[in-house]
């Protein structure tokens, strides 16, 4: 069985060296839980960081942590300290966390920090390499590893590689900041799916992928060089029957088996009927909002003295990156706050906040959980929030009130928990009181949805779902149609030109024959290209013709002096060697004057466009506009023409980048059945890169060489990636005589 290759910073494991003695503990967290049946399955790896850096460990110990780590299915990447420093309190904690979380003032743009990520993302790849194995899958997890899929798909195109990002992705407008931002989207594109927490983090990131790297996505699937990609939200959930049946077991509990902690927290209930236990856990984080909830719980105490005595505030802070400075400053911050608040109101019999600055056990977490009357849970920024998850589940009773800050992803599956601005005070002392006073009625049909919404979709399911639409992408590939047109295929169809007795190849102009300029005026022939069809055309027995939607004027400037043939126009307009141009349909074009003011007014509305004015033609270009209001113009556009050109046989194509208003009766397909109607070919080959050339493909015989250049679903039999792909193939035939 294939197996699947698990990527992460840090290894599931707690790996601890006490007087030369190694320790390694499995962990318990969400994410390893999820992962188990992914891990289990077909032998699996789990590749990451031990936690020990090389400084720490001898040649021996090294050995020793690598076979013990061995027996966990993990393998270890080796870090030595200058890693951890730069990439992982560097880069990903000083650089990526902040402006991931919109902390723009805090992110810092260091090029030591950037070099030692890309370092130690190359340190992962080769961990993975030594690894991997025909049929494997990688599924690599988030925003330490931002580089690893590309380093990976390069070696080995064939493995399916799966991404997710455990952070926000955030808007452009924040991204576009970042120095190296096609670096990092083309790292993350290396992935065949790319997963999310939620859909907003989705679409930021595949905004940031149309305007910074000006790719073409279709709904979620990004086509990238001959690749599909699919971006899809898996909002991650938590292991829920650990947590159900733990909070289960300890509403079983004796006086005896209590902890301290439990005491504590019972005599808080017991000092009256109406008193009201509030919890907050959270890593001590500038993006969990710790001080603005000590504000926001210090007004409401203002605002709602009735409370005093009967309200406290249970404050988990679990410490975290204590060597960066703002979370220093943040410890310092929350100590002050926490000790004004208490210095404020505390009686003799009541303190307002219990403030606790440590990690605590898991039967720990679980005497809180199942204590609180209500969690505050008031992030300015999260990616998800696994903590509002975990109290829904310990509610065997389905009591409690979450009130959850409506930027973290969790808020977007919890609609029936009390969402709050965590920069609101007014709104969130307002919420503590309702919370406070809600009935319990209320709050347990509010927990039945939450708990059987959560149940349904825990951490395993989050994994299975992944890892089956990593499957589906594999389908993605097989649904295009045609092929790719390899060495072996060129060969073969350099061996048909060879031998065949009559040629033609017709072919079309912009995008295939040349590149994509920003006006299409500037896009004229180079000398090579000429010199190359002209010896084309020296070949015995070979009809060229030049198949465009440029119009003839443009055409006669740049090839009339030219033997080869002409069509243009669409199929308006046919040029044979040393002939006058004859025309293959006879068009009106009166409906161009009621037709220009409306696309005149699309010009005027989006900074970028402008209009193509061709003789039997109009054309909308907006390839340099921004492609997402560009696609909203070009839905507007098609819907306004739709009424107004079926009374004069009219009919818009979509091109690339470009939306062209034309007669129905000409296409480029019709323009060339002529052409093949007259004479006898035993060799074709027809090559064009978008929409209007597919007429084309559609009008040839079912042994041509059709080929599309550009990976999109096509009608032509194969298809090649770009246009100096095509100068090359030309220049192949032209060598074969
Ligand atoms: N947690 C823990 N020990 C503690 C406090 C919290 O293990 O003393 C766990 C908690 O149960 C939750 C996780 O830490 O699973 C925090 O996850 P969350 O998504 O809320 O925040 P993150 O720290 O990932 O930003």
């Amino acid at each position: 069985m294939n197996k699947t290759i698990i990527v992460s910073n840090r290894l599931p494991l707690q790996v601890k060296l006490d007087n030369n003695e190694l320790e390694v503990v499995p962990s318990v967290g969400g994410l390893a839980t999820g992962m188990r049946s992914v891990h289990k399955e077909g032998d699996g790896v789990w590749i990451g960081w031990s936690g020990l850096t090389e400084e720490e460990l001898d040649e021996s110990l090294e050995k020793r942590v690598d076979e013990a780590v061995a027996r966990e299915g993990c393998a270890a990447v080796n870090l030595n300290s200058d890693d951890i420093d730069n990439y992982y309190y560097g880069f990903s904690n000083r650089t990526l966390w902040p402006l991931f979380h919109y902390f723009m003032e805090f992110t810092e743009f260091e090029n030591t920090y950037w070099e030692a990520y890309k370092r130690v993302n190359e340190k992962f790849a080769e961990v993975v390499l030594e690894n991997i194995e025909e049929g494997d899958n990688v599924w690599i997890h988030d925003y330490q590893l931002l580089l690893l899929p590309k380093l990976i798909k390069d070696k080995h195109p064939e493995t399916s590689i799966g991404f997710f990002l455990h952070i926000p992705f955030p808007s452009y407008e924040i991204f576009r900041s970042f120095p190296w931002r096609e670096e990092i989207l083309e790292g993350m594109l290396g992935a065949d799916l790319l997963g999310f927490h939620t859909y907003d983090y989705e679409r930021h990131f595949l905004s940031s992928v149309k305007r910074i790297l000006r790719l073409d996505v279709k709904f979620n699937q990004i086509t990238y060089h001959d690749r599909i990609i699919k971006v899809d939200s898996f909002p991650m959930g938590i292991d829920y029957a650990k947590f159900e049946n733990a909070a289960k077991k300890h509403m079983e509990q004796t006086e005896k088996e209590k902890s301290d902690l439990q005491k504590r927290l019972d005599d808080h209930i017991e000092e009256g009927a109406k008193s009201t236990l509030v919890l907050s856990i959270d890593r001590l984080d500038y993006t969990k909002g710790i001080p603005n909830r000590i504000r926001a719980f210090e007004y409401f105490l203002n605002k709602y003295p009735e409370f005093k005595q009967r309200v406290r505030l249970v404050m988990l802070a679990v410490p975290s990156r204590s060597n960066v400075p703002q979370y220093q400053r943040l410890k310092r911050e929350t100590d002050e706050l926490v000790g004004r608040v208490n210095g404020e109101f505390a009686t003799v019999s009541w303190t307002p906040i219990w403030y606790f600055y440590r990690s605590l056990p898991f039967d720990n977490l679980i005497d809180l959980y199942t204590s609180a009357d209500v969690a505050l849970i008031t992030p300015v920024r999260d990616g998800m929030n696994l903590v509002a998850k975990e109290y829904v589940a310990t509610r065997t009773k389905q009591d409690g009130v979450l009130i959850l800050s409506e930027m973290a992803g969790a808020s977007k599956e919890m609609n029936e928990a009390l969402l709050i601005n965590p920069n609101n005070f007014e709104e969130i002392a307002d919420t503590l009181k309702r919370a406070i006073e809600m009935p319990v009625a209320e709050q347990q049909s509010r927990n039945a949805i939450l708990q059987k919404r959560l149940r349904r979709y825990s951490v395993e399911k989050w994994a299975s779902e992944f890892m089956r639409s990593l499957q589906e992408t594999k389908k993605i590939k097989k649904r295009i149609v045609s092929k790719r047109l390899t060495k072996k295929r060129k060969e073969k169809m350099f061996k048909a030109y060879k031998n065949a007795s009559s040629r033609l190849l017709l072919l079309d102009y912009d995008g295939t024959l040349t590149g994509f300029k920003d006006n299409p005026q500037s896009a004229f022939p180079d000398e090579d290209l000429f010199t190359l069809l002209d010896s084309l055309y020296d070949h015995d027995n070979t009809d060229i013709i030049i198949v465009s939607g440029r119009d003839k004027e443009t055409f006669e400037k740049w090839f009339g002096d030219k033997n080869y043939s002409l069509i243009t126009d669409h199929g308006v307009w046919l040029k044979r060697h040393h002939k006058d141009w004859e025309p293959l349909e006879r068009l009106k074009t009166e409906w161009m004057d009621n037709i220009r003011p409306i696309l005149e007014t699309f010009v005027d509305r989006t900074p970028g466009t402008f209009i193509e004015e061709k003789k039997y033609s109009l054309a909308w270009h907006y390839r340099k506009a921004d492609p997402e209001l560009a696609q909203i113009r070009t839905m507007e556009l098609q819907t306004v023409l739709t009424g107004l050109i079926a009374n004069d046989d009219l009919s818009v194509l979509d091109g690339n980048k470009v939306m062209e208003i034309k007669s129905s009766r000409v296409n480029k397909g019709t323009a060339v059945s002529r052409v093949l109607a007259e004479k006898h070919y035993d060799f074709i080959f027809c090559i064009g890169d978008d929409w209007t050339d597919e007429y084309m493909f559609e009008e040839m015989p079912s042994d041509a060489y059709t080929v599309k250049v550009g990976f999109k679903k096509t009608k032509a039999r194969f298809y090649v990636n770009s246009n100096e792909e095509v100068r090359e193939m030309l220049s192949s035939f032209n060598e074969l005589e």
